[in-house]
């Protein structure tokens, strides 16, 4: 009976038969619950209320304002164990994707200089050509503190309230928003959760309290120096690449695997390309303990996977060892919303959660990709089904994404692992090929580790099922693939495609050794 409620009541158009079947499993247990039934408020003041101001939240705000609805949105920023704090935005913007590309641009740039000197520009020695931590800081510090104003005027002219204060739920139908200046209730008709996440610390002696994590490196007030990070996942590799192009001498420690649920050859051939420009790494192994030495060095202790025991002295420590979604805080008994089993992640059909009237968007979802453009995009459809009758639901797959490491990875769709794992090593096929970026050989840069790969069924037309790509720009070249992959792509379609000479993206449409042929993937010379 309670089912039959949720859905008359609050099921979206164009949702399965599977998903509306878990979803009244998920509602089942709200509704057995009687306590929470009959609390709804007649006169909610807000349609929407989101809590969390970051990419997911903002974005979903915005547009539901758009389509006419009275929204408040959220934001409380907690200081990370250093004390890092900052303004709205969300991760993304202030401690995530924005600063961290900035700062990989940076020593892109750095590597840019060197290879200028081939280029005829008369540069010094590039042992001469000395980079400022501290004035890359602050421009990037400048940068995030215009975007947090740029969001607030943005907030008011699109008529958003926006609340600066921290979010917990009373009853399903109030939130309590804790300000400096007190505690208000806030009822709606809707709530969206998406309050992200945070870096986790490994629980072993110093790391609190000596270690640092994403949410302080892009504001650090001295230069990093001697730096060691802890974690081989996007976090990781991305943070100890600019690092090293920023001339500081960056390891990371790696417990299991590099880039773990990524295509493993092509993670190892970014570990390779980093390896090639002086990051160094160590392979499983777990930290034991960090300490400050009384010059002011911090100690590390860690073990392999023998348990041999090693130390060593490093300047900074960078935890990139994971993120928790922030939903302990929240209160959500209160209202009666379950977590995923994990114990800490919020499982949702199509956003929606076991409680009809919450829902959920962003890093804080279960199983779903901790990215900003997955946030945005699912935040915006959720909005616009409820406020503006609209019936089309966010697809989680073919989803593109790229990991900033100096020679950058972007990827859209399966790993040749998973691909094996669905449809068999005999039925698909593997396209592959090293290739040279022309711009690669004035300077003679490296071009060992510049392939790609294309995964496609081996039957018919050869659908695409993933494309591959390390080498420069690969975030900007594989975004036009994923769209191309929405529609369809075959290999057919793919190799009927002109390509641009000389570009890197045209690789992709001269694509002709497979794996399965043996042949060599690497190329006889820049027009063949
Ligand atoms: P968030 O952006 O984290 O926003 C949540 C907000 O809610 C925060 O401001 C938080 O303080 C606030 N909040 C939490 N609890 C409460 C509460 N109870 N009350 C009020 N407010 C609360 N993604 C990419 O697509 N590309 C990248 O290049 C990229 N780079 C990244 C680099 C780093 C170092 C990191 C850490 C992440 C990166 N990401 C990247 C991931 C991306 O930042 C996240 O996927 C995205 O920010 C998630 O958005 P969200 O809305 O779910 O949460
Ligand atoms: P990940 O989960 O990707 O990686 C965590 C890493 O830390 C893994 O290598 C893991 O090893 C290791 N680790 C975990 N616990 C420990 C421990 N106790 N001791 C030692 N090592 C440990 O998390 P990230 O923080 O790197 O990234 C979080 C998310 O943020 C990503 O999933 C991504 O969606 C998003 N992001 C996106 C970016 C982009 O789009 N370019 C950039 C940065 C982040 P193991 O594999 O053994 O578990």
């Amino acid at each position: 009976m309670a089912s039959i409620v949720c859905f008359r009541n609050f099921i979206l158009p164009g949702i399965s038969k599977i998903e509306c079947s878990k979803l009244a499993l998920l509602q089942s247990v709200y509704y057995r619950n009687a306590r929470y039934c009959g609390k709804k408020s007649k006169h909610s003041k807000y349609d929407l209320v989101v809590i969390g101001g970051g990419s997911g939240g903002l974005a979903a705000a915005k547009e539901a304002a758009a389509l006419g609805a009275k929204v408040a949105v959220l934001d409380f920023v907690t200081p990370s164990p250093r004390g890092t704090k900052w303004g709205i935005g969300g991760t993304c913007v202030n401690v995530g994707c924005i600063p961290k590309k900035l700062m990989h641009h940076a020593a892109l740039l750095g590597e840019a200089l060197h290879d200028a000197r081939s280029y005829g520009f008369r540069l010094p020695q590039p042992e001469n050509i000395k980079h400022n931590w501290l004035l890359l800081r602050q421009a990037v510090q400048n940068h995030i503190k215009s975007a947090n104003w740029v969001t607030r005027i943005d907030l008011r002219d699109k008529k958003v309230e926006y609340i600066n204060a921290f979010g917990t739920f009373k009853d399903p139908y109030t939130v309590q928003a804790t300000t400096k200046k007190g505690v208000k209730s806030l009822t709606s008709k809707y709530f969206l959760i998406a309050v992200g996440g945070r870096p986790r610390y490994p629980s072993i002696p110093g790391a609190r309290e000596f270690g640092i994590t994403s949410d302080d490196i892009f504001s650090l007030e001295h230069d990093p120096g001697k730096t060691l990070v802890v974690g081989a996942g996007y976090v990781g590799l991305e943070c100890a690449g600019f690092l090293k192009g920023l001339g500081f001498d960056s390891t990371i420690m790696v417990r299991s695997i590099v880039l773990r649920g990524f295509d493993q050859q092509m993670a190892n051939i970014v570990m390779e390309a980093m390896m090639e420009k002086g990051v160094q790494f160590l392979h499983k192994c777990i930290p034991k303990s960090v300490a400050k030495n009384p010059n002011g060095k911090l100690q590390v202790k860690w073990t392999n996977s023998t348990g041999q025991e090693f130390n060593d002295d490093f300047d900074t420590v960078l935890f990139a060892t994971g993120r928790k979604a922030l939903t302990r805080e929240l209160c959500l008994d209160k209202a009666g919303v379950m977590l995923a089993r994990d114990g800490e992640k919020i499982e949702t059909v199509n956003e929606q959660t076991n409680v009809p009237h919450i829902y959920a968007v962003g890093d804080v979802l279960f199983k779903k990709p901790e990215l900003t453009p997955v946030a945005i995009h699912a935040g915006r459809l959720l909005v616009r089904r409820l406020f503006g009758g609209s019936k089309i639901q966010m697809s989680y797959e073919n989803i593109a994404t790229t990991i900033f490491t100096p020679l950058e990875y972007g990827c859209v769709g399966l790993s040749e692992e998973t691909a094996i794992e669905r449809f068999g090593a005999d039925n698909i096929e593997i396209y592959h090929s090293y290739y040279k970026p022309t711009e690669f050989s004035i300077p003679q840069r490296s071009i060992a580790h510049c392939y790609l790969k294309v995964i496609a069924k081996r039957d018919g037309q050869q659908q695409v099922l993933g494309m591959h790509l390390i080498g420069p720009q690969a975030g900007e070249v594989i975004q036009g693939f994923a769209a191309a992959i929405k529609c369809n792509l075959t290999v057919n379609a793919l190799l009927n495609t002109v390509g641009i000479h000389p570009a890197v993206a045209e690789e992709f449409t001269r694509i002709n050794i497979t794996k399965r042929s043996g042949k060599t993937p690497f190329p006889a010379s820049c027009c063949s």
